[in-house]
């Protein structure tokens, strides 16, 4: 048992040494090298004795912890590349217009209510987009195209057959990939002028440092508890929300912003509705260009609100029957008594 207690001993004087995790792992590969050579070359020897066990021992015992610590490097390296937290420190481009961009924006730029000043606020503006599938698949290809300057798109799911129906940014030989990659390489092959960057897991309600590193949140998730979630880390961070939530026919898009006078999502719906009553698409159906029309709006409603052309959904909600191809607009207000954002309202 020497051989151990070698190893051991030395892996203790390293750490105390506080010596880099590289030569650690040198030196006890060393040592351990030293130790099988022993007792394979002299296994009768008083040294190989005292080492304890045999050659074939040592060698399955050296290839197990290989083993742990190639698995353990390839998941890091898996990590890495799949950045947790987005870079938006700095948009694609700074100073004014190119000649490119110019062309691009065209009918952007001759609307009054957008402009060129609205251009350039819509280029400095940061979006995060929560769920890339029905809804997102609009916003992420309306945003990218009308040059929304850096996009956080944040998703944990992959693209199957089912999605392809209705979520039109991906393409069929992208299924298995993760939606959150899949179209941010979607919006940068269409807009090489914004930067995406894809965070491949949920936004949680405790996500309030993320929120806040953006102007707008955009949320086209498709559960109530997914959608709370989002709402209390915005309630959380006072940045609005934009939400739309669609099934089989209808849909409805709004925005909270109670930092503003609006409600939020816990103001409407205080509790979450019983089980069946709001069932996600999955299970209710939904038709395909339904996502199309509701994203879309969605993405007009971003649109006017990052370069403040005309009256946006703060306070209304418009609620739209594909079935029989009605809209309808519904007042919404604040409560004093909503426990996610009661104590923050300012009227
Ligand atoms: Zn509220």
């Amino acid at each position: 048992m020497l051989g151990v207690w070698l190893l051991a001993g030395l892996a203790v004087l390293a750490l105390f040494l506080r010596l880099p995790g590289r030569i650690v792992l040198a030196m006890l590969g060393c040592l351990w090298l030293g130790l099988v050579l022993l007792l394979a070359l002299l296994p009768g020897s008083a040294a190989a004795r005292a080492t304890g066990g045999t050659a074939p021992q040592w060698l399955v015992a050296g290839a197990v912890v290989a083993l742990i610590l190639l698995y353990r490097a390839a998941l890091s390296r898996l990590r890495a590349k799949a950045p947790e937290t987005p870079s938006l420190t700095k948009p694609v481009e700074d100073g004014p217009m190119s000649d490119e961009e110019l062309d691009r924006y065209a009918r952007h730029l001759v609307l009054r209510e957008i402009g060129g000043a609205g251009q350039m606020r819509l280029r400095d503006a940061r979006v995060l987009i929560v769920g890339a599938g029905g809804l997102g698949a609009p916003v992420c290809l309306y945003l990218a195209a009308a040059g929304v300057g850096r996009i956080t798109l944040a998703d944990d799911d992959t693209v199957s057959l089912s999605n392809l129906q209705r979520q039109v940014i991906f393409r069929s030989d992208q299924r298995g990939q993760p939606k959150a990659r899949a179209a941010a390489q979607a919006m940068s092959a269409l807009n090489r002028h914004v930067s995406v960057s894809p965070l491949l897991r949920r936004v949680t309600a405790e996500d309030v440092d993320l929120v806040s590193q953006h102007d707008l949140i955009i949320d086209g998730t498709d559960s109530f508890a997914a959608r709370q979630a989002i709402n209390r880390a915005c309630v959380g961070a006072g940045v609005p929300l934009i939400a739309g939530a669609i099934a089989q026919w209808e849909g409805q898009v709004t925005l909270y912003d109670p930092a503003r006078g609006g409600p939020c999502l816990g103001c409407l719906f205080p509790v979450a509705p019983a089980p069946g009553l709001a069932p996600a698409c999955a299970e209710a159906g939904v038709v395909g260009a339904l996502p199309g029309v509701i994203g879309s709006l969605m993405a007009l409603e971003a649109i006017k609100h990052l370069t403040g052309a005309g009256e946006g959904l703060r306070g209304r909600m418009l609620i739209f029957d594909g079935l029989y191809g009605e809209t309808r607009m519904v007042r919404t207000q604040a409560r004093a008594d909503c426990d996610v954002c009661g104590s923050k309202i300012s009227h």
